[in-house]
């Protein structure tokens, strides 16, 4: 402790003294410094410390490897500090850009929500909500009911209920329906939806027998009527979401299979996957199928994600025959895959969008931030694009040059795989001639803005997709603080 005689006594801010190993402060002393005062108040005492010890350590393994490894003073150890403490305190959620492409990111949170359901959400977060209770009778309610009308209205099932995800959604379907029982399901069908989520892993899980039927390419009916016997639980469909087939292929329609799972006495489940609640044609956009349409074919239970094609909070919605419908809301697994109460509220508000407005196809793409973004006319893209080539060429200067050209979008998370919409893209390429490392150099200097801009590296350059850009003058004013030249 003797070795901080040197600091600054109250008032002297002036001296800044070279720091040794023999004379480096201890945490105590720093902690009591005037100078950090201000940090404490600000980031807390405990993170201070933190970074206090964080400094010394790396400061005395410099001085220890090499004492004249050039002067370390005060002020120094001081920065330092400070630089740690901004760091730390960076959430590890970030906001970010997304101009991927891909709208529908599941690695950068699927979509944005629209401002009601925000507004649903804050609300439930802050207040006390009637997540479970009936104003009318002043008496204890169910969690499902606060969705389950409009969800019915939506789609005209006649019951439904509302769990943590899709994938909670499958495996609480099969564990209820299906437990300890034979599920027959197309080769075609047994897919992997990404990360370990995989059909044949989460049937095993629920306990289901699956028993393959078909060929990868072609399934038919007669294949599904042969695997029914007396320990069959159901028939089962799964989306093709993120892949399809094509060529020589054969299935059997919903109408096929639901007439076959009447006729044996059967549920007939459908995961659908996407989830859209409107037709897509009116947007230009191919055919995605509806649950109201598999619903409408003989499907006794369909389960949906809240935040793909829906635009809504993560959510898994199963939909289906009330009888079927008790049965799942009443299995144990139920109530371990349930939704908080920032879910419920965020999913009723945008249900309600719907519900209003999903007649009006413009008004629901105001609405909806998913429905916007794929709606955006490339014209506007493309307007966009001559806005911001300028300040984003300035902003690299010469270590890079930045073109706009025409790129191809797509909607992501599984959901109609095989198209692409028309899109402007900016692309930056290194300027230099060891353009792979310059590529990722680019990549990195924008994704250490303080709103991180991801893009997609592609043929020597980074290409930002504009699609998605929202929020346009927060990305221009943070354009300046680019860090990037030729041969970093
Ligand atoms: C996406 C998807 C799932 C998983 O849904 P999450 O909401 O991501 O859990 C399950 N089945 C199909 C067919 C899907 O497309």
């Amino acid at each position: 402790m003797t070795s901080t005689t040197f600091l600054p006594r109250a008032g002297e801010t002036d001296s800044d003294p070279v720091l040794t190993l023999r004379t480096l402060p201890s945490v105590d002393l720093l902690l009591n410094l005037r100078e950090l005062q201000p940090s404490i108040a600000d980031y807390g005492r405990a993170a201070v410390k933190r970074a206090i010890q964080a400094s010394l350590a790396s400061i005395r393994k410099l001085l220890a490897a090499d004492p004249s490894c050039g002067t370390i003073r005060l002020s120094g150890l001081l920065s330092r500090i400070d630089h740690l403490l901004q760091a730390d305190a960076l959430p590890r959620l970030r906001r970010v850009f997304n101009l991927t492409g891909t709208i529908i990111h599941t690695n950068l949170g699927r979509s944005p929500l629209p401002e009601a359901a925000i507004a649903a959400l804050v609300d439930a977060a802050r207040h006390p909500v009637t997540i479970e209770y009936q104003l009318s009778g002043g008496e204890r309610g169910e969690r499902d009911e606060i969705t389950e009308q409009l969800l019915c209205e939506l789609t005209g099932a006649e019951a439904a209920t509302v769990v943590n995800n899709n994938a909670a959604a499958v495996l609480l379907v099969l564990s209820a329906l299906a437990c300890g029982r034979e599920v027959p399901i197309s080769r075609g069908e047994l897919i992997e939806i990404g990360g370990s989520f995989r059909i044949p892993d989460i049937m095993a899980m629920a306990g289901c027998k699956l028993v393959e039927v078909g060929t990868t390419n072609r399934t038919h009916l007669r294949d599904y009527a042969n695997a029914v016997n007396d320990n069959t639980a159901m028939l089962t469909r799964i989306h093709a979401s993120n892949y399809a087939i094509v060529g020589f292929t054969a299935s059997a329609s919903e109408q096929e299979l639901g007439a076959l799972a009447k006729d044996k006495g059967l549920p007939f489940y459908v995961d659908l996957g996407s989830g859209a609640l409107v037709p897509f044609e009116r947007y230009g956009l191919p055919h995605e199928q509806l649950p109201q349409e598999s619903l409408r074919a003989g499907a006794t239970v369909v389960s949906i994600s809240g935040d793909k094609l829906l635009g809504g909070p993560q959510a898994g919605i199963i939909l289906g025959r009330k009888e079927l419908i008790e049965k799942i809301r009443k299995h144990p697994l139920k109530r371990a895959l349930r939704c908080d109460k920032l879910i419920v509220g965020a999913l009723e508000a945008t249900l309600r969008i719907y519900r209003d407005h999903g007649d009006d196809p413009d008004r629901l793409a105001q609405l909806l931030p998913v429905l916007r973004l794929m709606n955006r006319a490339p014209n506007d893209i493309r307007v966009t694009g001559e806005r911001l080539l300028v300040p984003v060429q300035q902003a690299f200067g010469e270590c890079a040059t930045v073109t706009l050209r025409e790129s191809r979008s797509q909607i992501g998370s599984g959901s109609l795989p095989v198209d692409r919409l028309d899109s402007w893209s900016l692309v930056i390429a290194p300027a230099g001639r060891r353009s792979g490392h310059g590529t990722s150099a680019i990549a990195s200097a924008l994704r250490a803005l303080p709103v991180p801009v991801i893009g997609r590296v592609k043929d020597g350059a980074v290409w930002l997709d504009l699609r998605a850009l929202e929020h346009e003058s927060e990305f221009l004013e943070q354009l300046n603080r680019i860090a990037f030249s030729a041969d970093t």
